[in-house]
């Protein structure tokens, strides 16, 4: 016990951990290759653009979307500047609004909700399924109402939701299905890649990503008449609508998601080095996997052959009961103070916010006050999703360093430092 780092002994390591950056020569020379043909964006938010601008981007955004199509694979792929715009422009694709309700895990980012709530809907959070930490099926047969319009899917730290089981839900109810990627790239489920089951699939190449571009993002879709709304809407949708004779109006708001020429060169040649990321993640998460399996107060994630997880993050829970009732903080506290830096939860259940404890997004409590979603009966009370709330406050711990540049030695610390606080704390 004494000689725990938390206690002032040596910490396992005094190494720090390497930034998560996947660039080198291949983006450079793409940049320089943009620099030096003079337009960072050909982009122009009008039906009749003054060549060489476009409505649908330059040649960078258009190769990286071939590109892209090709690889997730799917039929239309539309670039934004970030997957929160994808969710956006997603959402206003589908036709979401005013008394309309979209349901979604609690355990996701903001941008989730708020993509429907843009256009007016009201967000209705359901619970996590324990074992997959994404949407419960379950939890979303209990939150169907006639208003519901769509289901909104993430595959949090890279691991598939039930998608057999949320899709045949979809269909019974007539629901439009968004899944958020960003977590995911690559994984699959029952050998089918994540994004390709819904109406739309949004991917993020955020700085923090497995592939990244700085900020950056797609849409994929089967359907053309989605990706062409959510073209519209990444490019000034009521400025260019009426010259292309296009009369679905509904969520035509004019905003400004497009890409630029210089981050779809970077994009670009990410998207070729996915597969070899991916693939060294997988060695380090077996590694790790491994080496933990051994500790009875953890439970590592659950692996099950219907779906490939590519774990963005390692998330794994921590038994309290099986390690003398010490705390997960205390528990995480240890293992940092030897040099790690394991993060306790994932955020709390988002409808504990205070956008949603007040109900004010817009002016007046909007959109919840507006008359069409009166008879709205969202939950947002504390305790409404005690799965989530539960896990997120005493049971995950996550881990983000199983990716490259780090390597088996690295996998080999956080085993050791594990190994250390449970052998203190079991006495
Ligand atoms: C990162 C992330 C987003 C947002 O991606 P951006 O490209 O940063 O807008 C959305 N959802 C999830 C689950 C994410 O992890």
């Amino acid at each position: 016990m004494n000689d725990l780092a938390i206690n002032g002994g040596m910490p396992i390591r005094s190494k720090p951990w390497l930034d998560n950056f996947t660039t080198g020569e291949e983006e450079k020379r793409a940049v320089l290759e943009v620099l030096d043909g003079g337009y960072m964006s050909l982009f122009e938010g009008s039906h009749f653009p003054t060549p060489p601008f476009r409505a649908d981007g330059g040649p960078w955004v258009r190769r990286f979307e071939a590109l892209a199509a090709e690889m997730i694979p799917s039929e239309h792929v539309v670039s934004v500047n970030s997957a929160s715009s994808g969710l956006t422009a997603a959402a206003g694709a589908i036709g979401i609004g005013f008394g309309d309700e979209m349901i979604l895990p609690c355990s996701t980012m903001s941008a989730c909700p708020m993509a429907a709530m843009t256009y007016g809907a009201v967000p209705i959070f359901a619970d996590v399924d324990p074992d997959t930490f994404g949407i419960s099926p379950a939890s979303i047969r209990e939150k169907i109402s006639p208003r519901t319009k769509a289901i909104m899917v993430v595959h949090l730290f890279g691991i598939p939701c039930d998608m057999d089981e949320i899709m045949a839900i979809a269909q019974e109810h007539d629901l439009k299905v968004i899944e958020d990627c960003a977590q995911a790239w690559g994984a699959t489920y029952k050998g089918k890649p994540v994004g390709t089951f819904g109406d739309i699939g949004v991917f993020s190449f955020n700085v923090n990503k497995t592939i990244q571009s700085g900020e950056g993002g797609f849409c994929v879709t089967p359907d053309s008449d989605l990706a062409y709304r959510m073209q519209l809407i990444r490019n000034h949708a009521e400025a260019v609508a009426d010259g292309a004779r296009y009369d679905n109006l509904v969520n035509m708001v004019g905003f400004n998601f497009r890409m630029t020429e210089l981050v779809a060169a970077v994009a670009y040649e990410q998207l070729k080095k996915l597969g070899a990321l991916n693939e060294k993640r997988m060695e380090l998460v077996g590694r790790l996997s491994d080496g933990l399996a051994k500790f009875d107060c953890i439970d590592g994630p659950l692996q099950r052959n219907d779906r490939e997880s590519t774990y963005y993050v390692y998330p794994f829970k921590f038994k309290s009961d099986k390690l003398n009732n010490k705390s997960v903080q205390d528990f995480v506290a240890a293992i940092n103070a030897e040099g790690m830096d394991f993060v306790c939860g994932y955020g709390r259940p988002l409808y504990l916010q205070s956008v949603y404890q007040t109900r004010t997004v817009f002016k007046h409590g909007y959109p919840w006050a507006a008359p069409e979603n009166k008879d709205s009966e969202a939950d947002y009370s504390p305790g409404a999703c005690p799965v989530a709330e539960r896990m997120s406050s005493s049971e995950i711990v996550i881990n983000e360093r199983v990716r490259p540049p780090h390597d088996t030695d690295d996998i080999d610390d956080m085993i050791r430092a594990v190994e250390k606080v449970v052998c203190a704390y079991s006495v």
